[in-house]
């Protein structure tokens, strides 16, 4: 008998491992279902670059002979969930064996260990390697340590694949090069136009679907222009190497008004469903350095987010899951204001944010992390809302990717195990780094009274409130040093005035 191999929506790569050993007469089943589609209420957007792209990718599959079971959303006989898609298609495949790669997210993960037993069939779940750190090359590293810093980790990740590598020693003698990093936008600085690519027919038909059936969701699908094929993920990837890679370490932090692509790379959709690998990413980048096409400080700076960062956040989250789903140290409840789903906010550092959020499905780093991260983190919200909109909004948002960076790196809620202080800061930061505080409502000067930025007020109430669980904390010891030496008159104005804007949100 055969096999029927299952690819979910974020597997879309020949090199998955539920593929390598397909013989003839072997089945792949593609589904897609409203289950995996509505446990949030993900952008129109993401639903869009998935669901057309699996299409896609399903294209791909039949042109090299292979037959592909192919479930579409609006299927009258559509079961809405992969078990019992997977049951509707098991005699239709003529197969006695399933064989799937895990899931990405702990939950499917866990699901996937019952459908045998449901089924009666054998199932096989395999390892998803087309990462470069497995989950025990992780638990390794992590066993015994004190601290499970990044920093550490990608430095054994590049010794281990000789990655910026020179006779053992990392070239240019520095393991990192943010020194030369993170520079403020300056006057009429210009970001390269974004790679774009017009819709055809299968995308045409996704839109329309995604539109009539996800009505309520965030976004609109007029505008939508992301790569759908492997092919088109390549080109924006060329792209971002030639015109954008230069000056990435450099504006790295940058943020200016109607600039919401930056000089970043704008491929986390396509490296999370598998149309690009991190391994190509890293070797064509490291290229670009080797034929003198790109600074080190600038390619260093790439690399480190794909071979450090990205692994480093998915090994945190299958060590720590399922109980980092539930981590709240800082004990926050507030829920989530409605402005995240509109915009319609006088912070015009956020309106900025929110809104690039919802016309693209997209947001820069900085923007993600110092501007809506720093105001839930300062405003605090609840993590397990945070966390939900995140994953909704962002069209490269999978739960492995997204929980470390918000329940650890911008929330603080693991208590610290991912970053060794919270990421909070007042509005000089956002001045420093963005021109958005120019004609915003607020001034970013005032530090009291109803003119001031919510951000310098909501920073020293974020220190107060949270006194007892970070001023122990070592690299916090020059805020709570400055707070300290703060009257108790204007202490009791900040906690008042921060107590009027929390109410209005
Ligand atoms: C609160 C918050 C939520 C985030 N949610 C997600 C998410 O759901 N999915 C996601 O892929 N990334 C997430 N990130 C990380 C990062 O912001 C995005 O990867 C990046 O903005 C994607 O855009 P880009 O491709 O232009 O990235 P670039 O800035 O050009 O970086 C290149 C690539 O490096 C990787 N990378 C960079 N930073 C990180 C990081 N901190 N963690 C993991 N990978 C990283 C990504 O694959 C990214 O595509 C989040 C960050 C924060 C602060
Ligand atoms: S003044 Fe404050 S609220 Fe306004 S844009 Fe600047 S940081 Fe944001």
């Amino acid at each position: 008998m055969a096999c029927l191999r299952v690819i979910l929506g974020d597997q879309l790569s020949d090199e998955i491992s539920s593929l390598r050993d397909i013989a003839s007469g072997d089945s792949v089943l593609m589904a897609e279902v409203m289950t995996e589609a509505s446990y949030v209420p993900h952008h129109k957007k993401k639903l869009i670059y998935v669901f057309s792209a699996m299409r896609h990718f399903a294209e791909t599959l039949r042109q090299r002979n292979i037959r592909v079971f192919y479930t579409r959303l609006d299927d009258p006989e559509n079961s809405h969930s992969l078990l019992g898609e997977i049951a509707r298609h098991i005699d239709k495949a003529e197969a006695d064996t399933v064989i799937v790669t895990n899931g990405g997210e702990y939950r499917l993960t866990e699901d996937m260990k019952t459908w045998g037993e449901k089924l009666r069939l054998a199932v096989e779940c395999r390892d998803d390697d087309r990462f470069l750190a497995s989950h025990d090359d992780f638990q390794q590293w992590a066993e015994g340590r004190k601290s499970l810093r990044m920093e550490y980790f990608y430095r054994d990740m590049r010794r281990r694949y000789d990655v910026l590598m020179e006779h053992g020693k990392p070239v240019g003698g520095e393991w990192n090069y943010d020194s030369e990093n993170r520079a403020p936008p300056k006057e009429g600085l210009s970001p390269p136009k974004p790679f774009a690519v017009a819709p055809d027919a299968i995308t045409t038909e996704v839109m329309a679907m995604v539109t009539e059936r996800f009505a309520n969701n965030m976004g609109d699908a007029d505008g939508f222009t992301y790569a759908v094929t492997r092919g088109d993920a390549l080109a924006a990837l060329d792209q971002f190497l030639t015109d954008r890679l230069p000056l990435f370490g450099t504006y790295q932090d940058a943020m200016i008004d109607n600039e919401p692509w930056m000089f970043h790379a704008h491929i986390g959709l396509y490296l999370n469903s598998g149309l690009l690998s991190p391994r190509e990413i890293i070797s064509k980048a490291q290229a670009q350095w080797q034929h003198g096409k790109a600074p080190l400080n600038a390619v260093e700076g790439f690399i480190r987010q794909i071979l450090g960062w990205r692994e480093y956040v998915r090994g945190i989250y299958w060590y720590r899951m399922p109980l980092y789903a539930q981590s709240n140290a800082l004990a926050a409840d507030r829920p989530l204001p409605d402005f995240f789903w509109t915009a319609d906010t006088k912070m015009r550092c956020l309106r900025i944010s929110i809104q690039n959020t919802i016309d693209h499905a997209y947001a820069h780093h900085i923007q993600r992390l110092m501007v809506i991260g720093n105001f839930s983190l300062l405003a605090g919200l609840d993590p397990a809302a945070v966390n939900a909109w995140y994953l909704a909004v962002y069209a490269d948002a999978y739960e492995w990717v997204e929980m470390p960076n918000v329940h650890g790196m911008t929330l603080y809620a693991d208590g610290g195990d991912l970053a060794s202080k919270p990421y909070a800061a007042s509005g000089a930061y956002i001045n420093r780094m963005s021109n958005y505080c120019k004609g915003c409502h607020y001034s970013v000067t005032s530090k009291l009274g109803k003119s001031a930025c919510p951000f310098n007020l909501l920073y020293w109430d974020f220190l107060m409130r949270n006194q007892d669980q970070l001023a122990g904390n070592p690299r916090m010891g020059m805020p709570y040093r400055n707070l300290a030496r703060m009257d108790a008159a204007r202490k009791d104005q900040i906690r008042l005035e921060s107590a009027e804007i929390l109410e209005t949100l």
